[in-house]
């Protein structure tokens, strides 16, 4: 049998523009969005809003229990080795469209930059003993940290050894997705 010249090609792209195929190992958890670490790329559409995708964001999140935290009121060698015993990390692949991309890489560059102008007047500080420097530098490192945050695409707020459990994909997006296969356990949000 000869297969018929004229049939359409078939198309395989692990992500084919706009559609899914056959990408498996991501699923929604209500509105979470849970990807095994063995996953295929997420579709090539924007995580946030659904649009079609232009640029592909990786970036390794790392997540520890909350009560790891806690321990640095013990002292902080111990919250230091809790949170090293503990961490766990993932490098979820995920699309953005170019607003969101565009809106990504701003936050990065203003966080890095009120981070980098907060550490030098904390150095200032502490060579002239300058009070004034001390404080806005300390400030400074503290309002660098929004940014920083809010540039993190997918939030984790739990990682296992196999998964990862993520607050941040738009609900457009998260509509597209399956629900949690069957036999599967849900994975807990801290
Ligand atoms: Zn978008």
């Amino acid at each position: 049998m000869s297969q018929n010249p004229f049939a359409p090609p078939v198309n395989q792209s692990p992500h084919p523009e706009g559609g899914d195929g056959d990408a498996s190992g991501f699923w929604r958890e209500g509105s979470y969005l849970v990807i095994r670490k063995d996953a295929d790329p997420l579709p090539h559409r924007c995580v946030k809003c659904n649009a079609p995708a232009q640029a592909r964001n990786i970036r390794q999140v790392q997540w520890y229990p909350r009560w790891i935290t806690l321990t640095v009121i013990v002292c902080w060698p111990a919250f230091l080795i809790g949170y090293l015993l503990t961490r766990k990390t993932a490098k979820p692949n995920v699309g953005l469209c170019m607003r969101h991309a565009k809106r990504t890489k701003m936050l990065l560059f203003l966080g890095r930059v009120f981070l980098v102008v907060s550490l030098v007047g904390l150095t200032v500080g502490i060579f002239s003993d300058s009070l004034w420097f001390l404080l806005s530098g300390t400030v400074g490192l503290l309002i660098s940290l929004a940014p920083l945050i809010l540039a993190i695409v997918l939030r984790p707020v739990h990682i296992d050894n196999e998964r990862g459990k993520y607050k941040g994909a738009g609900p457009a997006f998260l509509d597209t997705l399956e629900e949690m296969p069957p036999g599967d356990e849900p994975l807990a949000t801290h």
